[in-house]
């Protein structure tokens, strides 16, 4: 057990974790303001766009590099700063680091090593949307983004396809009307809205069905994106219910391979294997 007083006296530094605009430069808080310009270093994601930020609000503060790629090597580097008695912010491109972003691995290294690891609420795109998405506020459930490699992300889908929490996703424009397709497909037809452009002067919601949004994105999927899809009805029904892609996905998730799937889902529905080939593939009804 670790009992962390963010705020008594340390010998080490403090990890402060800052959120950053989503877009709109008037969401920086006035604390994320004052810790940036008051800690010793600020690790960024993309130290270039940062340092437009920090020219914006007049901060001065010495940045270094932390991203994806240099997580590793980086991190003994900060633990060490830590613990030296220098503190440091770190920050992603855009909103919560960590929520999609990198962070996570120096949260834990810090934790690990008993340094104070303190988080600054402030923009972050999933409950942005989700507040004004018209689904259930809660309970929901932030995935983030799916995996590409379709067998996986089925797989995912499946796994998800019977909470009955809202699911919220982030999706790039370029994948926007596949990946809609892909969730309709295994989840069913359910309510859903797309948040564009949060906090932009382009913001939108598109509210409606996965296969109208689906529809929708083919068109006109332009800028950043986050999806949410209304959970599962209460009581979950039975997996005969479920549509024939989510039988197949779920059994396929859960270890068989997708030809032995396909026949069981086929045998259970008295279907040709053909429809549910067709169906978890997403093709055409033949007749
Ligand atoms: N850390 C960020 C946060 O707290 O929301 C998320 C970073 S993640 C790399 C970027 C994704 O977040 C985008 O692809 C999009 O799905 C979503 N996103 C970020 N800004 C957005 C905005 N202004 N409007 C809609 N979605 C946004």
């Amino acid at each position: 057990m670790q009992n962390q007083h963010s705020f008594d006296r340390h010998d080490s530094g403090t990890l402060y974790l800052v959120p950053t605009p989503i877009g709109n430069l008037d969401d920086m808080t006035m604390r994320a303001v004052k810790v940036l310009q008051s800690v010793d270093l600020i690790a960024a994601e993309d130290t270039r766009n940062t340092q437009k930020l920090l020219n914006h609000f007049d901060i001065t503060t010495k940045q270094l590099s932390f991203h994806e790629h240099n997580t590793q090597q980086r991190i003994p580097e900060l633990i060490a700063k830590l613990r030296d008695g220098l503190s440091i912010a770190q920050v992603s491109d855009a909103g919560m680091p960590s929520i999609s972003d990198p962070g996570k691995e120096l949260v834990q290294a810090a934790i690990a090593a008993a340094l104070p690891v303190v988080p600054l609420p402030g923009a972050n795109a999933a409950t942005t949307a989700l507040i004004a998405s018209g689904l259930a506020p809660q309970p929901f459930m932030f995935y983030g983004f799916l995996p590409r490699k379709a067998s996986e992300q089925k797989a995912v889908l499946a796994a998800l396809a019977l909470q009955e929490q809202t699911v919220i996703f982030y999706e790039s424009p370029y994948r926007l009307a596949k990946t809609l397709t892909a969730i309709q497909a295994v989840f069913g037809e359910r309510q859903a809205t797309l948040a564009r452009e949060l906090t932009k002067l382009h913001e939108e919601f598109i509210r409606g069905t996965l296969s109208e949004l689906a529809t929708w994105a083919q068109e006109s999927a332009r800028g950043e994106f986050v999806v949410m899809v209304a959970g599962a009805k209460p009581q979950a029904p039975a997996i005969s219910d479920q549509p024939l892609a989510a039988q197949v996905a779920q059994r396929v998730a859960a270890g068989e391979k997708p030809t032995a799937a396909i026949k069981a889902v086929a045998k259970a529905n008295g279907l040709r294997r053909q429809d549910v080939y067709n169906a978890y593939h997403g093709l055409e009804e033949t007749s």
